[in-house]
């Protein structure tokens, strides 16, 4: 994004960054997350999930900056963020990580502990 002029602070603020948490077998696939990613951090798989579906998958993961935009577009609440902890960032640790269900990218395809999710 270009700016039509520099804030006078620019130097001294440092954006905050995101960890993506995807779970794999929730997502339908729609593509809305990659989409309208703003800092087109997502994008889809070559895989399928367990319903036929390619879930998205982090591609740039340096790039996110905790907007959020991807887990209220997402109708299956298969993807959300949390913030990283780093410097100049002071909001890291405010999200809810339900670990138990999550499947990162990196673990897609391994067997994974049931989950209460319907059909
Ligand atoms: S939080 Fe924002 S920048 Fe990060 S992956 Fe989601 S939409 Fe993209
Ligand atoms: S918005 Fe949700 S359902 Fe659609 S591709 Fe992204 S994670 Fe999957």
């Amino acid at each position: 994004m270009k700016f039509w002029r520099e804030p006078l602070d620019a130097g001294e603020k440092k954006p905050p960054r995101g960890k993506v948490h995807i779970l794999i077998e929730r997502c339908k696939g729609c593509g809305f997350c990659i989409t309208y990613c703003p800092k087109q951090v997502l994008e889809a798989s070559t895989d399928f999930n367990r319903r036929g579906y390619h879930p998205p998958v982090v591609k740039y993961p340096e790039r996110c900056v905790n907007c959020g935009l991807c887990s209220i577009i997402c109708a299956e609440f298969a993807i959300w963020t949390t913030a990283s902890p780093q410097p100049g960032n002071t909001d890291a640790g405010t999200g809810a990580t339900p670990a138990e269900e999550e499947q990162t990218p990196q673990t897609a395809g391994t067997p994974r502990k049931e989950g209460n999710q319907g059909g």
